[in-house]
């Protein structure tokens, strides 16, 4: 029997209301002939509110302990969906991740999934059970609760579908698909009947949050089924994943715009000129298992020179601390600034790969609004430019209009 893998995101399970919805959402396809595998987030909101209880008890939380927090959230909704489902008259069980084992590293608030044992959710399943398992949740080697970073639910239920072979994973969430950039700030924004595996990477990884990145990357690795669709409209097919790259040459150059939002600029100005200089800034940080992203080194003059990088605003303080504490004078770098009212913006296309033209249009688009950028980084397939948050939703509109995403 082939088994159907749902996620219902934080909104699609705000209120009993919206979980009797997703449970049935889950006992259409468990009726089809499916075993039928959930994977919940917490209620919207919850993990925010367990985010700022951390806060309030201590600044930077220690991270072992932020994590036995902040799954909790997940918990409850699984064993709500577990009784709605039963209370229906189905047989259901809720599963949090140590129960199932989702195996992962030891990297609190940011873990990856090592492995998952799938033997107690296979018993279930062929007993005629629907698993409800709470997403964004692990458990290290040494017994430790662990969370797989924001948005974690995603990639708990892509790599379940991995494990569990599943015939299909399907996140529902509160829009009907993957959009050109996110409807919400340009309802102009045009649904996609399917994308292309690697311009959702770059979509996922550049801050479209509707898919965590490495649930994309789970997707890609293990080549699973991968669609996006509304709980509050079941009914319309979604967006589907496709791995195969596009070779049609009518297919628009750019496929959509992503923008993050939750990034901060770190500069480091007046720093000596010499080879491993980069190393000894970046390798502290590195250790302490922050994530960095764009990286500028300025030309150099008298020496010196200035060096840029971006990393999560929620990374920010441990980033200055390790700055100022262990590469600062080390270095013998004049200052340390940090700006976190930036965004990314990011336009990106596989048709990039062989056209022209596409990084001035987007310069000409930008400076036609009067927008100033400060720092840009391309790749193959994107163009991403760090502005002014506050410019930012108007830099996202006017780029949704120049490359016509509007009439795709
Ligand atoms: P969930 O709680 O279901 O996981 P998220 O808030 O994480 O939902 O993701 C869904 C949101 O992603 C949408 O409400 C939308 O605002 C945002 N989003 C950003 N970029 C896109 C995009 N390109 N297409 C669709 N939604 C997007
Ligand atoms: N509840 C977690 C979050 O808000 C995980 C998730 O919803 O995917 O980030
Ligand atoms: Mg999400």
């Amino acid at each position: 029997m082939s088994i159907i893998v749902q996620k219902f995101g934080g909104t699609s399970v705000a209120n009993p209301e919206r979980i009797k919805a997703a449970a049935n959402i889950a006992i259409k396809t468990f009726n089809q002939g499916h075993q039928v595998v959930l994977v919940v987030s917490a209620m919207s909101g919850e993990t925010n509110k367990l985010i700022k209880l951390c806060d309030e008890m201590m600044p930077s939380p220690e991270l072992r302990e932020y994590d036995s927090i902040v799954s909790t959230g997940e918990q409850v909704t699984s064993g709500l969906m577990a009784l709605s489902l039963i209370n229906l008259g189905f047989k259901a069980k809720s599963y949090s991740g140590h129960q199932v084992k989702i195996e992962t590293d030891g990297a609190h608030s940011k873990a990856r999934i090592l492995n998952i044992e799938d033997t107690n959710l296979k018993k279930d399943l062929n007993n005629g059970f629907i698993a409800v398992v709470a997403g964004f949740q692990g458990i290290d080697k040494k017994g430790n609760i662990t969370t797989l970073g924001r948005g974690g639910s995603d990639t708990t239920a892509v790599a379940l579908a991995a494990a569990l072979k599943a015939e299909e994973c399907q996140i529902y969430t509160d829009v009907d698909g993957i959009y050109t950039t996110d409807p919400r700030v340009v309802p102009e924004a045009k649904k996609l009947k399917s994308i292309n595996f690697e311009e959702m990477l770059e979509m996922a990884s550049l801050g479209s949050k509707v898919l965590q990145t490495r649930s994309v990357e789970f997707a890609g690795k293990y080549k699973v089924k991968l669609r996006v669709l509304s709980s509050f409209s079941p009914n319309n097919e979604g967006t589907e994943i496709n791995f195969e790259e596009k070779k049609n040459m009518e297919d628009p150059i750019i496929s959509g715009i992503a923008f993050n939002r939750d990034e901060a600029e770190v500069n480091i100005l007046g720093v000596p000129d010499m080879p491993g200089i980069a190393y000894q800034i970046l390798g502290p940080i590195a250790e302490a298992n922050i994530d960095v992203d764009v990286i500028i080194q300025n030309l150099g003059q008298d020496g010196l020179t200035d060096f840029t990088f971006t990393v999560q605003k929620n990374d920010l303080k441990r980033t200055l601390k390790i700055l100022n504490e262990k590469v600062k004078d080390h270095i013998k770098a004049r200052e340390i600034k940090c700006d976190d009212e930036i965004a990314k913006l990011s336009i990106i296309g596989v048709g990039m790969k062989s056209h022209v033209g596409v990084a001035s249009k987007m310069f000409r688009t930008l400076a036609e609004e009067g927008l100033n950028i400060s720092t840009i980084s391309t790749s193959e397939i994107k163009i991403s430019v760090i502005l002014e948050e506050k410019s930012l939703d108007k830099a996202v509109k006017a780029l949704h209009k120049a490359f016509d995403l509007d009439k795709i």
